[in-house]
């Protein structure tokens, strides 16, 4: 039999979830001195992953990447989408097996962390990952109803997630009606009484996870004041050693836009974005829906640059209408793939996926199913080319698939009925989106149902 890699027999590839991470490594098994084929499996007929499904809609720019993975798919002979198939449902991992060399998951963090604290389940009480995913029209979230008639709002955690979900609510329809919002999400954001948008951090300001253009955004806003309690950024010995350290350049950027922000005022402005630092929910509250939150005031212990938030005895309640939490995401399991259920991954070594010490011959990971849920989508891609370097290495190891067909995998598909989206079906759903959002001066209308989206191609 020939090697692997060849021009005779190709190294097969099956990469499952077509976000940044996905399209990272495909680049990088392509731009490896190996023939390959790469088969790009993604569960909705839609590529991108939070690109398309995460990035708010007001960020446009950061969506530009998207032209990397699009010369990706066109440049590639070797290179297939195979949209709208559930790999774990449609077709089993080990069938991909069969017909594949290597699987490679960068299947992302789809689900959430929780608070679990009394109450986190009463109506009124939400997950950034739904509210995200509704206004990015998202189609498993697109049914979700977030209840915007009240006063107040709270968004738990400080990270760059929760800078979105609380922006969102704070600008008005003239600052989104241009973005690729969601319609639906506009209509119901254009009915908001919102007044009052909380966001609380357990730790102090020094430790915020969000960054400095993020942050400043805030200052920007059209209606809505930033609120910073000058106390707050009164800074014990530690936490001033940690923003003197030479790794706590955001940091500095950070609490100096802070400092900016708690000597503004602004009356005439209809809502308020206050920034809360050092509290952490332990219960929610109401009759019915989410009325209360109980907090508990924290104190920062450790030293500086490793401290960490306990609880003190003093507890407040605030009123809260509509709750978010954003506290991070979290990796779901996918039957015949080992998962750790602590951290929400696919144990690994260097990217082979492990089940207990043993590399499991054949699976590999990439991206936030890898290392968790963290830093920006250019992270990524030294993180693919690593799971890739080692997929590599591996390769005069790798047992060749016993079928390696293409064809042989979409004739199974078809015979289980999946519509099987390629890359340039998404071009025609792309260009149909792109062309309602002309019409209305936006610059696509999301499909969000996926029978609409197979509806443009049949
Ligand atoms: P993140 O940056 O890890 O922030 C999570 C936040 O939740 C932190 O403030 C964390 O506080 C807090 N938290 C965690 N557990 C908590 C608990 N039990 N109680 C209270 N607070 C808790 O995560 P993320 O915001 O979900 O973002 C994920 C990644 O995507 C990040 O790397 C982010 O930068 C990136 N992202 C980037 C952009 C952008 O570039 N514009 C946009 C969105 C997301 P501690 O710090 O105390 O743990």
């Amino acid at each position: 039999m020939s090697e692997l890699g060849t021009a005779t027999r190709p190294l097969r590839v099956a990469i499952v979830g077509s976000g940044p991470s996905g399209f990272y490594a495909a680049e990088a098994l392509f731009k490896s001195k190996h023939t390959v084929e790469v088969d790009l499996y993604d569960r909705l007929p839609t590529p991108f992953g939070l690109v398309r499904g995460g990035v708010a809609p007001d960020h446009p720019k950061i969506k530009n990447v998207t032209r990397v993975y699009e010369k990706v798919a066109s440049k590639n002979d070797g290179f297939a989408f195979l949209g709208n198939v559930t790999v774990g449902r449609d077709i089993t991992v080990d069938e991909l097996r069969r017909h594949y060399d290597a699987v490679l998951f960068s299947c992302g963090a789809e689900s959430d962390r929780k608070l679990g604290i009394p109450g986190e389940d009463l109506p009124g009480s939400y997950t950034a990952t739904e509210f995200v995913g509704w206004y990015n029209g998202h189609p498993d979230y697109r049914q979700r109803e977030f209840d915007l008639s009240g006063k107040v709002a709270m968004v738990i955690g400080q990270g760059n997630v929760a800078m979105d979900v609380s922006r969102i609510l704070a600008k008005t329809v003239d600052e989104l009606k241009s973005t690729d919002i969601a319609q639906f999400a506009l209509d119901a954001l254009a009915e908001s009484n919102i007044k009052d948008i909380y966001v609380v951090g357990r730790r102090g300001p020094v430790q915020a996870k969000f960054t400095p253009p993020e942050i400043k955004e805030i200052g920007e806003l059209e209606v809505t004041d930033p609120v910073v309690n000058p106390d707050d950024l009164v800074l014990s010995a530690a936490c001033k050693e940690e923003l003197e350290h030479p790794d706590s350049g955001h940091n500095r950027k950070n609490y100096d836009v802070l400092k900016e922000f708690s000597e503004r005022g602004d009356p005439t402005k209809q809502r308020r974005y206050h920034l809360a630092f050092m509290l952490s929910p332990i219960e929610l509250r109401g009759d019915g829906k989410v009325e209360e939150v109980v907090l508990r005031k924290n104190k920062l212990v450790g030293e500086a640059m490793n401290q960490w938030s306990e609880g003190t005895d003093e507890i407040i309640t605030m009123p809260c209408d509509i709750f978010f939490r954003s506290v991070g995401y979290r990796g779901t399991a996918m039957p015949g793939v080992p998962f750790e259920e602590r951290k929400g991954i696919f144990p690994n070594r260097d990217g082979r996926v492990i089940d207990g010490d043993e590399v499991v011959p054949g699976l590999y990971t990439a991206g936030w199913i890898k290392r968790g849920p963290s830093g920006v989508i250019g992270t990524n891609k030294p993180d693919s080319q690593a799971t890739v370097a080692s997929l590599l290495e591996d390769l005069g190891a790798l047992t060749p698939c016993e079928e390696p067909s293409s064809d042989a995998v979409r004739k199974l598909l078809a015979g289980r009925d999946v519509r099987v989206v390629s890359f340039a079906d998404w071009q025609k759903i792309d260009a149909a989106e792109i062309a309602a959002g002309e019409r209305v001066g936006k610059p696509r209308e999301k499909f969000t149902t996926i029978a609409e989206m197979l509806a443009v191609l049949d």
